[in-house]
């Protein structure tokens, strides 16, 4: 059985995996890149997406199921497994993206219209996002499917976002059968609306996400308290406060957490809940509105307390003073007033969409507080905020950065290091191999570095479509694809030259401390002996270089 690593390699976004195996090409989820890897979407696939069989849908968050239109598109023509709540999330969610597309492409062109370039197409239009979901096969959790008589597949919670999955994988090939677990987005416990990451019972290989590898989350239990105080201190003094968060997913667990607090703290008269029972909450995205809408409908999939809230008859998305904005122009209308409020809007990262005006008119603003609830990826204006970037650009103009920039990592979407060690733990039969992706190189390293340390299991971080050839709790076989061949050679011939850069200067400055320390008077014994060795032994170093360089 084969693996390759296609996406979610470098960093957190793009997630892709192939697996060759019982006679079949699976697929493992099929997402974008965002931020410093935007330009990787337009790539082709690896593999023809006609030679793939099937595909399998962790969750339905961009960077894992974004370029699924563009695979149909060139030629997928398989079923796509993925949980119900799932599949309704990205009706919405691929037809927005195709939206996003569409804008961007038109946008280029019209400055490429004036300055005589070439035009572009998006990468993929609504009509593609359509004509992919025909192919999509929603399944339920702890449902088995076979794929065909060799490779059985299940489905169980992942925590992450609502229909987050965790996918079992049973493939038999050549006599043995193999156990895989692909972890997709794993959630941390206790999340607002979400049942807990299932436990696993066992693996043969796991491939495991680590985005907080090397985090601990702060202040878990107390994340609504943070948010509710950052609120109360931006409006006393008259701000507004921007919450960037994704349409779909987090800015439910908001409304979900803010309608709790009020909920709870309902008979404290004169305390800060009547004071933010004033602030009006502006959820301005019409796919956030939208994706309430398939929360809604997918309540079965709640955890029990927010199916506790349903049964009381109390709406766990909805509370007095929330507003919904569908239209661009009461979007821009919100900017119009000084009113201290609360705006939740994507994109999440401040890549894209509405959050661009908002940080634009309240960014260069003191009073004002933008809050960050998940995570930001490299390169992204979300991550150029939180790194403390004194002024930044949005729609041509340069905003200085007035406004007080918080992250309340209570809310983040992915566990954390002690919670994915906590769920790999959980393993009754630990597996035998841990492939590590979805995380920046310092999470990844940490975290594998912990596993080895915690559970003395072997790990990988694999390398960007290099093919990983497993057997049955036996060796992983490495095979290098000739392009991805040269690109390793590059880059260790690159890092080679930056050694013998650094060892020149090293080099230098030893021979000259030495030259200057044999001048002294009081040169010991001992002391010219030891250098005696060493010079001798460098220049047999010098001599085996000199050898293979003069060949
Ligand atoms: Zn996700």
């Amino acid at each position: 059985m084969k693996i390759r690593f296609l996406g979610a390699v470098k960093g957190v976004t793009g997630s892709n995996h192939l697996i060759e195996a019982g006679g079949k090409n699976i697929m493992l989820d099929c997402g974008m890149y965002q931020g410093k890897d935007e330009d990787l979407n337009e790539k082709d696939f690896v593999i023809n997406p006609a030679e793939i069989d099937c595909l399998l849908l962790s969750h339905s968050h961009i960077d894992h199921s974004g370029r699924i239109p563009l695979l149909v598109k060139e030629g997928f023509k398989g079923n796509i497994y993925c949980s119900k709540p799932t599949y309704d999330l990205c009706q919405i969610m691929l037809v927005d993206s195709a939206h996003i597309q569409e804008t961007e492409a038109e946008w280029t062109n019209k400055k490429a219209m004036r300055s005589g370039k070439e035009l572009v197409e998006p990468i993929y239009t609504q009509e593609d996002a359509l004509a992919s979901l025909k192919y999509f096969k929603p399944v339920l959790n702890g449902q088995i499917i076979n794929i065909n008589e060799n490779i059985a597949v299940k489905f169980s919670d992942a925590g992450h976002i609502l229909g987050s999955s965790i996918i079992e994988l049973w493939i038999k090939d050549e006599e043995d059968t193999i156990k895989l677990v692909y972890s997709g987005d794993l959630g941390m416990r206790e999340k607002p609306i979400l049942n807990d990451p299932a436990r696993i019972e066992s693996a043969d290989f796991l491939i495991m996400e680590a985005t907080y590898g090397n985090r601990v989350h702060e202040n878990i239990e107390k994340r609504a308290e943070e948010l509710i105080n950052i609120i109360l201190k931006t409006v006393r003094r008259g701000g507004s406060v921007i919450i960037p968060s994704f349409a779909v997913g987090r800015t439910q667990e908001l409304i979900y957490e803010l309608n709790k607090y009020y909920d709870s703290h309902i008979n404290e008269i004169g305390t800060k809940e009547n004071e933010l029972k004033k602030i009006p909450v502006y959820i301005d995205s019409p796919l956030a509105i939208k994706a309430t809408e398939v929360f809604k409908r997918n309540s079965h999939a709640f955890d029990e307390e927010a199916k506790n809230y349903i049964m009381k008859g109390d709406n766990p998305l909805y509370f007095k003073n929330l507003h919904y904005i569908q239209s661009a122009e009461e979007s821009k209308a919100l900017n119009f007033s000084n009113e201290p409020k609360i705006i939740i809007t994507a994109s999440g990262m401040c890549e894209a969409g509405r959050i661009r005006h908002h940080l634009k008119h309240n960014l260069w603003r003191k009073e004002a507080s933008v809050v960050f609830v998940g995570y930001q990826a490299e390169g992204t204006l979300g991550r150029r905020l939180l790194d403390g970037e004194k002024t930044v650009k949005l729609f041509g103009e340069d905003i200085a950065v007035k406004a007080e920039i918080y992250n309340v990592e209570g809310f983040s979407g992915h566990a954390d290091k002690p919670a994915l060690l906590n769920w790999l733990g959980d393993f009754k039969e630990k597996p035998g191999k841990v492939f590590i992706v979805h995380g920046e190189k310092e999470a990844k390293e940490e975290f594998a570095q912990a596993v080895r340390e915690k559970f003395g299991i072997e790990t990988i971080i694999p390398e960007y479509n290099v093919v990983y050839d497993i057997r049955k709790k036996d060796l992983v076989k490495v095979l290098v694809l000739e392009s991805e061949q040269e690109k390793l050679r590059d880059r260790q011939i690159q890092e080679l030259l930056m050694e013998v850069e650094d060892l020149k200067k090293a080099f230098e400055r030893a021979l000259a401390n030495t030259e200057e320390y044999l001048k002294l008077e009081d040169v010991n014994y001992e002391d010219i002996k030891k250098l005696n060795n060493n010079i001798k032994s460098l220049e047999n170093e010098i001599m085996n270089l000199t050898m293979i360089s003069a060949k």
